[in-house]
Formats: structure tokens, sequence, C-alpha cells
């Protein structure tokens, strides 16, 4: 299982790769990576599990934050009622955002990350509402509708995997402005 050591920080040239395509059916290795990747969200989510093993709770955990420059990364963004379905839950493969809104989307707390140990204040301007394709672990087509909270963690996910990390969407001088019709995502 993957500990907060296994994940690379902010510095490592690995997080600004621009990450490979996977290919089909997926080698036992690429299969180990997606489903070490869920269970590290699984457990990071899980408070006493996530004390225990001294994890930072996260919703989403690319390859290249494993050290693996591959398109792959685990997406679990959990319901807002306790014990509902989770809003979104899949390991992304060769992801890409076939359209998106013209509105943007941001949340109110900006964002973080599990490579990214400071805080860096600001919003976090994405496309509210996207068209995701991608491929799960048995190589199936999926073309999912997301909006809001999942919508942006998987654009946070997606820039992984092209060598992007948050904080470079930040604007430098203000960094709490965003455009006027915005979505604001508590
Ligand atoms: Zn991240």
């Amino acid at each position: 299982m993957y500990l907060m050591k296994d994940i690379t920080r902010d510095g490592n040239p690995v997080l600004r790769k621009r990450a490979a395509e996977v290919s089909f059916p997926l080698s036992d290795e690429d299969q180990q990576l997606a489903k070490e990747m869920m269970k590290y969200l699984e457990v990071s989510q899980d408070p006493e599990l996530c004390e225990k093993y001294k994890l930072r709770a996260g919703v989403g955990l690319a390859a290249p934050q494993v050290g693996v420059s591959k398109q792959m990364a685990a997406v679990l963004v959990p319901s807002p009622d306790e014990d509902g379905e989770p809003l979104f839950k899949d390991v992304i493969i060769n992801p890409v955002i076939v359209s998106e809104s013209v509105q943007y989307g941001a949340l109110t707390e900006g964002e973080g990350c599990l490579s990214v140990d400071k805080d860096v204040p600001g919003y976090v301007p994405r496309h509210d509402r996207i068209t995701l394709r991608y491929q799960d672990v048995n190589g199936k087509t999926h073309k999912v509708r997301l909006k809001h909270y999942p919508a942006i963690v998987c654009q946070h996910e997606i820039d992984h995997l092209h060598g992007v990390l948050f904080y470079d969407h930040i604007n430098k001088e203000n960094p709490f402005e965003a455009p006027a019709d915005t979505v604001m995502i508590s």
C-alpha cells in the first residue's frame, strides 16, 4: 500500500512530464498500479486508517504522483451524504476532456495536492462542467458528463498527466480573483 513516503513531491521532474499513453490489455504491473492508487484513496478517506498510516486524505491520485509517468489516475469523490454512493469512483486511463463549459467553477477553499506540501491560497478556475472520455482498467471506453466538484477533481488529475500543478492556474497578482460568473463550489 502506498504511504506518504511513496508520493512524489513538487520539485520531482516526473510531476512536470507529459505522461505516456497506456496500452491495453493492461500489464500486470499497470493493473497493480491502478488497484494500489484506488486503495490509497479508500484508506485515506477512512478517518481511523488515515490517522493510523499517517496519510493525507485525497480524492484523486495520478500515476506520476507515485513516480510512474503513465496516463492513469484514480478518482474517488465520496457522496456528500454519509453512506451514499460516491459521486465518482474509477481509475481513469488515457482520459480526454471532449467538451467543456464556457462557465468556470472554482473551489471556495482553493485546491490542495498530495504532492504539494505547502498551502497555496487562491482560486483555481476550471471548467464547471466537462464531458470526459476515458478507458477503465478493462479497456472499456466511458463518456461521462461531470459538473462542479467531480469535474474539478478530474481536471486536477488530468493536469497531473500533462505536467501541470494546480497553483499554475492561480492568478499571481490577484489570487482570489475569478471571472464574474464563476460557480463557487464549497
Ligand atoms: Zn494533485
